[in-house]
């Protein structure tokens, strides 16, 4: 039955719907109606004089000429809290529609109702009463409005784009999830989000937001003169930029008065000094009318009151005016750079860079680097490579005489990598390597060919008397490597006589059945000699894995076995490879000893080298193979090594400052021993002390 003051409401809901949008632009509504929590943690007004340079954007959020906005920019700008979060006041008071904002998982769609946009209309005045008084009409995804219209928080699903139209779409972070280039086969994020807002006509809008995160697809390009605003080649919101009217933000030269674009490129700073905090600390900004290269961080924020949005084709004079033809196109673009973002600032933005570059040259990672450009510029990263390519020849070369299958002086701990080969040529292949905190030495690399299972008992020729191996047939051929590897000790190249033991074994776990069976088999096997910790377990993972190495535990234990308490008991390291390879990369590059070289010996042949460099990075930053059949283990073993630094934390420099036991100088390490002094290999060691079990442990 209907309740007589149900009805009422609900007319009185549906008259606010059928009310003409309040007139007012969208900085005006927000500043009248969001509120915004302030640093002191009381809700106040919001003061777009903080940001002057999201003005224009969210005042074009309601252009009836175009049908959709890209906004690339760093971190820190408050572009994600305009855009959104004051789009959605916007419409909520003063043009009530419905929206879909889309974040990069359905945790932070949550996260971000929660924490955000629930906030905002529970705590704004003029926004609360327009939430559906009904509780059931608003949950964690979707919200519905007195005026009938729907606010949905959601995240890059198929289904989330086809259910239905909206009149505006916003995507937030969207180089963030690659989902975005392609969302289940159906198109790209962008593109998705025209489509729903496309029977809405000119009244429609759809949003991207984003700091790049795509590299540079060729690192060989530059500006041209024509196109001075155009994005580098690549994917993600900077391509969706290129689409549009492409609008930089210029700010005014506080000497000469002439407006220029407020880019990372214009930043100066003391290059002599090596103390990064004191160089970072010189920081001015230079004029490229009048050469002024004193311009002050005390100057930006009178320089950011005065910035314009200039779009492609167009000039600004020094008295602001802007002339000129914009191109002909249903969006508008806006790009920033870091310099003008209103919380960083120029300083903090020069020494996040040199501690990238620091690190780049220390470790040989890009990561940090490309992270600071990405994020704290606004930039898109392009790969830096040498202009000399890795040549067999050329690593052939460097090739050091050495005391064959020794420790050479320096390695501290050793890493043993195995390939799974599988088929007709079925084999163990191995490669061991010596690690310190910043020189690989590639040791010994061989093949495990046979079992240990008896052919012929009475022939003497191994290869008679034993079975080929069988790494997916027979789980015990898995114990060769315990055999081979763990229980064998490699001589230190000090004449002391002494031995260190492999620490960690970095195995494939096998693409196919019988042989990931057997491999985590392997684990629970040396788990009953508590030696488990010695073996990790490697796949490959997709580009899009943040963490360089990610630990999970499949259920790998079949029903028949009736484990089922060991369900999930193995842990397997989902690798981000193309990343490690790009490290591994810039290691193969540096031609002298020091910080991140890889040293080989002279008795390995030219077909190591040639499997060093089997593959190559691609225009889109992927390694592969040009030539499908050619080998390139010696090239994945050295990157599973890489892996290994990032499992045992060695590649922190945090770890050297009190190093593990066995990663200490030899004459403290325990995994060098004397052979002749009774050692025994941990192999024949029963269960060794708890606490030894909790150092070791991988999780
Ligand atoms: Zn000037």
């Amino acid at each position: 039955m209907i309740n007589y003051g149900d009805v009422c409401q609900i007319k009185r809901d549906i008259a606010s719907l059928l009310k003409p949008p309040v007139r007012m632009s969208v900085t005006e509504a927000v500043q009248e109606y969001a509120r915004v929590k302030l640093a002191s943690g009381n809700w106040g007004k919001w003061d777009i004089e903080t940001t002057p340079y999201m003005r224009e954007p969210l005042d074009m959020l309601t252009s009836r000429r175009h049908r959709g906005l890209i906004f690339v920019g760093p971190a820190r700008t408050g572009k994600s809290q305009a855009l959104v979060d004051g789009f959605v006041a916007y419409d909520v008071k003063c043009d009530p529609s419905d929206m879909l904002v889309v974040q990069i998982t359905k945790e932070k769609a949550a996260e971000f109702s929660k924490k955000r946009i629930g906030p905002m209309l529970d705590n704004s005045p003029d926004l609360q009463p327009l939430l559906s008084p009904r509780g059931h009409d608003n949950n964690l995804h979707d919200k519905v409005l007195r005026a009938g219209n729907y606010l949905k928080l959601a995240w890059p699903a198929k289904s989330i784009f086809a259910s239905s139209e909206w009149r505006r779409v916003i995507i937030t972070d969207y180089d963030r999830s690659q989902t975005l280039l392609d969302v289940e086969g159906e198109g790209s994020g962008f593109d998705l989000a025209l489509k729903r807002t496309q029977s809405f006509r000119s009244r429609g809008m759809a949003v991207a937001e984003s700091s790049p995160g795509y590299e540079v697809l060729d690192p060989d390009w530059v500006p041209s003169t024509e196109k001075p605003h155009e994005f580098p080649p690549t994917l993600g919101v900077g391509a969706l930029y290129n689409l549009g009217d492409r609008r930089l933000l210029y700010w005014p030269c506080p000497s000469c008065g002439e407006f220029f674009p407020a880019q990372w490129k214009y930043l100066r700073w003391n290059e002599s000094e090596t103390d990064i905090r004191k160089a970072s600390r010189t920081v001015t900004c230079f004029c490229p009318h009048c050469g002024d290269a004193e311009i002050k961080q005390t100057a930006k924020q009178q320089m950011l009151m005065a910035s314009r949005w200039v779009p492609e084709g167009c000039n600004i004079s020094a008295a602001g005016e802007i002339t000129g033809t914009l191109i002909d196109t249903d969006f508008l673009s806006y790009w920033m750079e870091g310099p003008a973002a209103s919380f960083q600032s120029w300083e903090q933005l020069v020494y996040n860079y040199l501690s990238g570059v620091k690190d780049f040259e220390a470790t040989g990672s890009q990561e940090k680097l490309k992270a600071t450009i990405n994020t704290d510029q606004g930039r898109p990263y392009s790969y830096q490579k040498s202009d000399r390519k890795r040549s067999s020849d050329r690593l052939a070369e460097r090739a050091e005489v050495t005391t064959k299958r020794h420790v050479p002086e320096g390695a501290l701990f050793l890493v043993a990598c195995v390939d799974v080969q599988a088929g007709k040529d079925r084999r163990f292949v191995v490669q061991v390597h010596g690690n310190s905190e910043h020189e690989r030495w590639v040791i010994d690399r061989y093949n495990i060919k046979l079992s240990a299972r008896i052919k012929d008992d009475n022939a003497t020729e191994p290869t008679e008397r034993y079975h080929q191996i069988d790494p997916a047939g027979y789980p015990e051929d898995w114990h060769q490597l315990s055999k081979l590897i763990l229980d064998r000790g490699y001589p230190l190249d000090d004449e002391s006589g002494r031995e260190m033991h492999v620490h960690l074994i970095v195995c494939d776990h096998g693409g196919e059945d019988g042989v990931s069976d057997n491999a985590y088999g392997y684990y629970r096997k040396l788990r009953t000699e508590n030696r488990h910790h010695k073996l990790m377990l490697v796949k490959g993972g997709s580009s899009a894995q943040t963490e360089m190495v990610k630990i999970t535990r499949p259920d790998n234990t079949k029903r028949a076995d009736r484990k089922a308490a060991a369900k999930g008991d193995v842990p397997l390291h989902i690798l981000a490879t193309n990343r490690l390879k790009d490290n591994v990369s810039s290691k193969l590059e540096r031609e002298t000893e020091g910080s991140g070289y890889v040293h080989f010996p002279d008795w390995l042949g030219a077909w190591f080298y040639e499997e060093l460099t089997a593959e190559s990075r691609d225009e889109q930053g992927r390694w592969d193979k040009a030539n499908k059949k050619r080998a390139n283990e010696a090239w994945d073993l050295l990157c599973y090594n890489e892996a290994a630094q990032y499992q045992l934390q060695t590649h922190k420099p945090k770890f050297w400052l009190s190093p593990a036991r066995w990663a200490q100088p030899w004459n403290e390490n325990i995994n060098v021993y004397h052979p002749d002094k009774q050692h025994q290999a941990p192999a024949a060691k029963q269960a060794a002390p708890r606490q030894r079990r909790v150092r070791y442990r991988t999780t």
